[in-house]
C-alpha cells in the first residue's frame, strides 16, 4: 500500500485518492475554475470527475462552504470540466 494523498470529494463527500479527483481553485475574482495541472496557487476543492458529483459541487453554496469564500461557478459549467478532463487525459498519454 502507498499512502497516496487523499481529498474528499465536495460532491460526494467521499474520500479519494487526490490523482483521481479534479481539482478546483478560486480565482482572486471569487470565479471557481479546474485547476488543470494541479498548481495553481490557493486553496483548491476536489470533486469526482463524474456528472453527479460536479453537479452537486458546482453551486455557489457548495463551493462558497468548500472555500470559506464567496463563489462564482465556473462559466464554462461541469460538462466542460470532464471534456476537458478527457482531452487532458488523451494529450497525456
Ligand atoms: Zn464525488
Amino acid at each position: 500500500m502507498t499512502a497516496a494523498p487523499q481529498r474528499t470529494c465536495i460532491g460526494c463527500r467521499k474520500v479519494r485518492p487526490k490523482a483521481a479527483l479534479v481539482r478546483l481553485v478560486r480565482g482572486a475574482d471569487g470565479r471557481v475554475q479546474m485547476d488543470d495541472g494541479g498548481r495553481a496557487e490557493g486553496r483548491g476543492a476536489y470533486v469526482c470527475p463524474e456528472p453527479g458529483c460536479l453537479g452537486k459541487a458546482l453551486h455557489a453554496g457548495r463551493l462558497g462552504h468548500a472555500f470559506k469564500r464567496p463563489c462564482e461557478p465556473p462559466a464554462s459549467g461541469a460538462a466542460a470540466i470532464l471534456n476537458g478532463r478527457v482531452v487532458n487525459d488523451k494529450a497525456r498519454r
